[in-house]
């Protein structure tokens, strides 16, 4: 059945707002099952735990707690045992770090034990492709750990909350999803986080990879790995169980006309970091280029990604980033190079050594 006919069967279900029942799959935090695999569900918010609204905006995101929207879904009983925790309730577009670091320590600390099985995640759509990166970089355990939204809110005509949650608890319990790091899945399709993106700011199908394609495919609550990519063995992964804060990196938009007004304000602004979100294959127009020159000879490290949605930002093509000590993002676009830079600088300031992880990951 395609996603849009599983779609419909889901429409069936009661909307979240209706439907709070204790299921027999639930299991409280801390409790030990046996025989099948344990989900702890994190709440974050998000359309998926949306609501309409009568007045003002057309919906509201993170207003139903974690409760409600599992309690919606009895469907997932079926499928494993699950536990569930509110990590927080709002639209990803508030998404930030420190939250990250809470929420990277809690998904750590969960797959520590033993009966814990995989961890999914619940999220706006907004930023999830950047919440994913971070906690690629900063979960070792190789248990499944899946970012799931929705584009629709719950009561919308075609809301898709429910069934994107029963495709994220039946990969979080799949065994082979280990040790594919993380990963999410939204309409049908599996994506691994270092390449997927939001790419429809109002589509249904809102998520691709638009460098490596998706990783597999959810049909009729199965999940089909379609390709192994595997890990790269050089992958970093950054212990952040200390950090209170990261280092401040904000990111440039090329355009026709750019100016280093906002490369200026940034130095100014003491950022530790600047990613380029460049133009073609992350070229500069050559007044941001002396910005960013001037930038890195100050110790501030910068790196060159682009604004078109694939290909790679490779070293030296049309920028000397030998001669400016620039970084390329090779795969990753500005967002997620951002949250790499943010990473790499808890750990060197040097532009060769941040290329190394960069190609590393
Ligand atoms: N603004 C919402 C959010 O990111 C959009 C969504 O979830 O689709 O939380």
């Amino acid at each position: 059945m395609t996603f849009f006919g599983r779609l419909k069967k889901m429409m069936s279900f009661s909307s979240a707002q209706d439907v709070k029942e204790e299921g027999a799959g639930k299991i409280e935090p801390g409790e030990k099952v046996h025989g099948r695999p344990r989900v702890h569900v994190l709440a974050t918010g998000g359309t998926i735990a949306g609501r309409q609204v009568s007045t003002g905006p057309r919906y509201r995101a993170g207003v139903l707690d974690v409760e409600a929207l599992l309690g919606a879904v009895p469907a997932l009983r079926g499928l494993a045992d699950y536990s569930s925790e509110q990590m927080a309730n709002i639209g990803s577009q508030d998404m930030d770090e420190l939250l990250w670091l809470k929420i990277a320590r809690r998904v750590n600390e969960l797959l520590a034990d033993p009966d814990v099985g995989g961890v999914v995640i619940t999220h706006g759509t907004d930023t999830l492709e950047e919440t994913a990166c971070f906690l690629d970089l900063t979960v070792r355990d190789p248990k499944p750990v899946v970012l799931v939204g929705a584009v629709r809110p719950a009561g919308a005509l075609g809301a898709d909350g429910a069934v994107n949650l029963i495709d994220a608890v039946t990969v979080a319990a799949n065994p082979g999803s280990v040790g594919r790091g993380v990963l999410v899945v939204m309409h049908g399709g599996l994506f691994e986080a270092r390449d997927v993106t939001k790419v429809s700011s109002s589509s249904l199908l809102a998520f691709a990879a638009p460098n490596s394609g998706p990783l597999g495919q959810l049909v009729d609550e199965r999940v089909y790995f379609g390709h192994r990519t595997g890990l790269s063995p050089k992958r970093p992964v950054f212990d952040v169980s200390r950090l209170d804060t990261l280092p401040p990196v904000g990111i440039v938009y090329g355009h026709a006309g750019a100016t280093a007004l906002p490369v200026k304000a940034m130095i100014e602004g003491g950022y530790r970091g600047i990613v380029s979100a460049g133009v073609g294959s992350g070229n500069l127009h050559r007044d941001v280029l002396a910005a960013l020159a001037d930038a890195s000879g100050r110790g501030v490290a910068v790196v060159r990604a682009s604004r078109v949605p694939s290909g790679l930002t490779l070293r030296n093509v049309e920028v000397d980033d030998n001669r400016y000590g620039f970084v390329a993002a090779g795969a990753l676009n500005p967002q997620k190079a951002r949250v790499l830079l943010q990473l790499a600088l808890t750990r060197t300031r040097k532009p060769e050594e941040i290329q190394k992880v960069f190609d590393g990951y």
